[in-house]
């Protein structure tokens, strides 16, 4: 039995700061639960002065605590205890569910195993990877030694609290640094709860710290900070721009952004059964309410297959059904908040001023108050112009383009701004090696599309989708800076 009644969940307000949690002050927040729009709790936001404390405290946490300095396998046991107690915590599966837009059945099944299983590749990382001996002259010996930073500051978004989390906290940690943590202001909760079981689990009370707040106050105090010497975030494009330049103006710190996204799916004429190739494409724009930065929202498809696939995609649009994230049959996520579904129907509506026809969807479910379950929704563009095509906007809709020949799926395929994700559907090794080198995206998947359980894939961006790597080994080696040793004997 997963559902719960959310009225009943105690949900902590403030910060958590040196293992303790801290009720706050100050200017307050309020949250609302994307499912019917009720108030959820508030928050109370960290203003430049809380941050500092925070940052303080980890700054000293991490070396006197000994977490930076102690055998690497002792850290890894820390983070493999952490995530036993991820994986089994019924209050952490809430929070998250009442939250944030995922069904308790997608937390409990997705994101619980997914972000413990993040945190255990991490605890792995901690003892196996190193720096380097380069080869010197003879009576030399030149060595790449590793070291952690000190204090990482970590800025999530909403759509993925848990994992997201996970993402930043496990490397860092792994390699020895203490990380302060702003998680979205729109889905502070569940954050507060993953860092209480950190510290249960043998973590260093004042190692990882929740600062929770906007923006514009809390999360630029946290990049600003002069203890604060690496930035690592997630969300929006615009959001990155400022953090980059906040970040350079503020001590050159080195910064991984894991940014939008506008990702195509290339269908093939030969890209196999239907059915299945539906399915794939169905899953990855509506995954999550298409909130998500992977989110393929764009179909090519070559003109021989493109009938048969839009008409089962459009059936199975049709199957889809709104209901609270705390009840346990409930499959569908609704939009974060009204403002989330005010600009979904926004980019939809100059879509059809500018010859956009719907295919289906296109408007919000009737009858779920103010909850906000917007169709899945399919427009057929003509002119790669459009908005829908142009701009990302992180809600179940799929824009359709059709192509002839190989060149001019590939020339569509390619964005101006983005380059986060592509699927590439075919069953031709060649053709689908040829759309791999061409097109421009952090990730290609052939004949698939989402993340796997493979955290050892990284995942990041090109151009306006961001800089660096997270997950894999790349994610671990970016959370440690190197000094070169030359010792001559
Ligand atoms: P957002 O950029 O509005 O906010 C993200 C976080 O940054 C929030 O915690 C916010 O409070 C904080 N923030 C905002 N302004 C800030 C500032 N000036 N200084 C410091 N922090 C600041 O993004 P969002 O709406 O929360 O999330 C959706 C976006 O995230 C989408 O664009 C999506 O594609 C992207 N995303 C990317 C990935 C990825 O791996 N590439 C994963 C998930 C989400």
């Amino acid at each position: 039995m997963l559902s719960f009644d959310p009225e009943k969940i105690a949900l902590p307000a403030g910060h958590y700061i040196n293992g303790q949690h801290q009720a706050g002050e100050g200017n307050a927040l309020q949250v609302n639960r994307p499912s019917d729009g009720l108030p959820a709790g508030q928050l109370y936001e960290a203003d430049a002065q809380k941050v500092d404390e925070a940052v303080n405290i980890a700054d000293r946490s991490v070396r006197e605590s000994g977490w930076a300095s102690c055998p690497p396998r002792q850290r890894g046991a820390v983070l493999r205890r952490w995530a036993d107690l991820i994986a089994s915590d019924t209050q952490l599966a809430q929070l998250e569910s009442l939250g944030s837009t995922r069904p308790i059945s997608d937390v409990v099944n997705h994101e619980i195993p997914f972000t413990a299983e993040a945190i255990r590749f991490y605890a792995e990382c901690a003892d196996k990877y190193s720096g380097d001996v380069l080869p010197t002259r003879d009576a030399s010996l030149g060595m790449l030694v590793p070291e952690p930073y000190g204090v990482i500051g970590a800025i999530t978004p909403w759509n993925f609290p848990l994992s997201m989390a996970s993402w930043k906290c496990g490397p860092a940690l792994a390699a020895g640094n203490a990380v302060v943590l702003k998680p979205s202001e729109l889905t502070p909760f569940s954050t507060v709860r993953m860092a209480e079981l950190a510290v249960q689990a043998g973590l260093p009370a004042g190692v990882l710290n929740i600062v929770q707040g906007g923006g514009a106050v809390t999360g630029s105090a946290l990049v600003a900070h002069p203890l604060v010497r690496k930035v690592s975030f997630t969300g929006s494009t615009a959001t990155g721009a400022r953090i980059m330049s906040d970040a350079a103006f503020n001590g050159m710190k080195p910064v991984t952004l894991e940014l939008g996204g506008k990702s195509p799916q290339l269908v093939f004429d030969d890209a196999g059964d239907i059915d299945e190739v539906a399915g794939r494409i169905l899953r990855g724009f509506t995954a999550n309410g298409g909130q998500a930065c992977v989110a393929g929202t764009r179909l090519i498809v070559q003109r021989g297959i493109a009938d048969a696939l839009l008409g089962k995609l459009i059936e199975l649009c049709q199957c889809f059904r709104p209901g609270v994230t705390w009840d346990e049959n409930s499959r569908y996520a609704p939009m974060i908040d009204a403002r989330q579904a005010a600009k979904v129907a926004s980019v939809v509506s100059s879509a059809r001023q500018q010859g956009a026809e719907v295919l289906v969807g296109g408007e919000r479910f009737a009858d779920t108050g103010e909850g906000y379950f917007w169709q899945p929704t399919l427009l057929s563009v003509i002119s790669n112009d459009n908005p829908a095509v142009q701009e990302e906007i992180f809600g179940p809709v799929l824009t359709v383009q059709i192509f002839d020949d190989e060149a001019e799926g590939l020339a569509l395929a390619s964005h101006p701004t983005y380059g986060l994700c592509a699927g590439v559907h075919t069953k031709n090794i060649d053709r689908a090696l040829r759309a791999m080198r061409g097109i421009a995206a952090g990730t290609v998947w052939i004949n698939r599309y989402g993340r796997s359980g493979d955290f050892i894939i990284p995942t990041g961006g090109f151009h306006g989708s961001g800089i660096g790597k997270d997950l894999g080994r790349q994610a671990f080696e970016a959370c440690q800076r190197y000094k070169s040793v030359l010792i001559d004997f």
